[in-house]
C-alpha cells in the first residue's frame, strides 16, 4: 500500500497545490493520496482561518483523481499538529503501508530540524519540487543530508506554478482578482466567509475588529442602498456614543455591523440561528426583523471574533430593543431608527429629541414602531414590549425602578 501524503495549511489552497498533487501522483502511483490540513502547524504562528473552512476549501483536491482524499487528522489533534504523529497514525491504521510526503522544496532544508526529523527521515520518502536549477543546487547540501541519515529524496521534474497562498491572500485584502489562481470550490468560501479583507490573513479571529475594517466589510457585503444607510447609521452612533459619553469606537463598530447579514436569504439566517441554538423554539414566528439582527451578532462572534458583548448585544437587539438596554443597545437603536436616510413621518421629531433626551427619544420610537406594527398587523416581539414597559418604567417612575 503507498500513501501519498501532502500536508499544509492551504490557507486558502491554490492551483499551485493542485499542479503539484497532480504531479506527485503522476511520479509516486499511490494507491491512496491524502490530503490533510493542519492543525496548528509548529513552525508557523496560530493563522485566521478555521480549520474547517479550510478543510472545506480542501474539497478543491478530490476531482484531481478518485485516489485523493481529505482527512480530518490533524485538524482534530488538539494542539499542534506534527508531521511524525501523523505518520504513527497512518502506520496503525494501515499498517506496512509505505509513506510519501509531499513537500515543498524549501522544507527540505528544515526537515531534520522538525519534531523527531531524523526518525522522520527513515519513515518516509520525501516527494519535491524545485523551481529550476539554482534551487536543485541551493538544496543539494540538505538532500545529502538527509540521504546520510537514510532518507530518500524524489524530485518532480515538472515545471512549478509560481504561486503561494500568501500571495493569494495579500491580492484578496487589496481587491485584486484571484479568481484564476484559486480552484472553484476554495473561492466559493473565501467569497461567502469574506475571508482574507484584511490582508493579514487572520480576519477571522482578531480580537479587536476596527471600525475602518468594518467599513470595507460592509461595502462588500451590502447592496449600495444599504451600504450608504449602514455608514449613515455609524455616522450618527459616533455622535451620539459622544454626546452620552459611551465608546465612540464600539458605537460605529456596532452600526458598521448592524445590518450586515440583512441581505442575507431568508433560509441562511434561520439556519445560522438553528446552528447556533438561539431562538430554537420559536424563531419562525417571530418578526423578520430580529432573524438578521441574531445573524448579525452570530457573524460578528464567530466569523469576525468580536468578543465585545456590549458590541454584541448591540447588534443583536437592534431590532426589537429589549429589557434593561445598554447605553450601546440605545445608541444603535436610535442610530438605525434617525439615520439621515430615514424620512418617515415622525423622524423629525426624534431627530429632536434624540439632541437633549435618549431615553425619551427611545420611548417615543418604541412607541411608534410598536404602533406602526400593530397597525399593519405584523407581529410584534416580545422584546420591543418589554423594553417599552422598562424605559417607561425608569423613565416615569424612577423610585420603582
Ligand atoms: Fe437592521
Ligand atoms: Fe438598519
Amino acid at each position: 500500500m503507498r500513501i501519498l501524503l501532502f500536508g499544509g495549511t492551504f490557507d486558502p489552497p491554490h492551483l499551485g497545490h493542485l499542479s503539484l498533487l497532480q504531479n506527485a501522483l503522476r511520479r509516486v502511483d499511490p494507491d491512496l493520496a491524502l490530503v490533510m490540513p493542519a492543525g496548528t502547524p509548529p513552525h508557523k504562528q496560530a493563522y485566521g482561518t478555521p480549520g474547517e473552512l479550510r478543510y472545506q476549501m480542501c474539497s478543491a483536491f478530490l476531482k484531481i483523481d478518485p485516489r485523493v482524499h481529505r482527512s480530518r487528522f490533524e485538524l482534530d489533534q488538539p494542539g499542534k499538529s506534527y508531521t511524525a504523529h501523523t505518520v504513527e497514525y497512518l502506520r496503525r491504521r494501515w499498517p506496512g503501508c509505505e509513506i510519501f510526503l509531499l513537500v515543498g522544496g524549501d522544507m527540505l532544508l528544515s526537515f531534520l530540524s522538525w519534531y523527531r526529523g531524523d526518525w522522520l527521515a527513515e519513515q518516509v520518502t520525501l516527494v519535491a519540487q524545485s523551481r529550476d536549477e539554482a534551487e536543485t543546487a541551493r538544496l543539494e547540501p540538505a538532500v545529502r543530508a538527509l540521504k546520510e541519515r537514510g532518507g530518500r529524496v524524489l524530485f518532480l521534474d515538472e515545471p512549478v506554478v509560481e504561486l503561494s497562498s500568501t500571495r493569494v491572500r495579500e491580492l484578496c485584502a487589496t481587491g485584486g482578482e484571484i479568481e484564476d489562481l484559486v480552484p472553484a470550490e476554495a473561492l466559493r468560501v473565501i467569497r461567502r466567509h469574506r475571508l482574507y479583507l484584511s490582508g493579514e490573513g487572520e480576519v477571522e479571529t482578531k480580537k479587536e475588529v476596527s471600525a475602518e475594517y468594518c467599513k470595507k466589510l460592509a461595502k462588500r457585503n451590502l447592496s449600495g442602498k444599504r451600504y450608504r444607510h449602514t455608514v449613515n447609521v455609524a455616522k450618527l452612533a459616533r455622535k451620539l456614543a459622544k454626546r452620552y459619553g459611551a465608546d465612540e469606537e464600539k458605537a460605529e463598530v456596532a452600526a458598521l455591523l448592524h445590518d450586515i447579514c440583512k441581505e442575507r436569504p431568508k433560509s441562511e439566517l434561520l439556519q445560522m440561528l438553528r446552528d447556533n441554538a438561539i431562538m430554537t423554539q420559536n424563531a419562525a414566528e417571530k418578526p423578520q426583523g430580529v432573524w438578521h439582527a441574531a445573524a448579525g451578532m452570530v457573524y460578528a462572534a464567530q466569523e469576525l471574533g468580536v468578543e465585545d458583548q456590549e458590541i454584541l448585544d448591540a447588534i443583536r437587539f437592534h431590532t426589537s430593543g429589549r429589557p434593561g438596554m445598554t447605553l450601546l443597545d440605545k445608541i444603535i437603536y436610535m442610530a438605525d431608527m434617525c439615520s439621515e436616510d430615514r424620512s418617515y413621518s415622525e423622524v423629525e421629531e426624534l431627530r429632536k429629541l434624540l439632541k437633549k433626551d435618549l431615553d425619551k427619544a427611545l420611548i417615543r420610537a418604541l412607541q411608534y414602531s410598536l404602533k406602526w406594527l400593530r397597525e399593519e398587523h405584523k407581529p410584534i416581539d416580545e422584546d420591543s414590549r418589554e423594553a417599552l414597559r422598562s424605559l417607561e418604567e425608569q423613565y416615569y417612575h424612577p423610585q420603582n425602578a
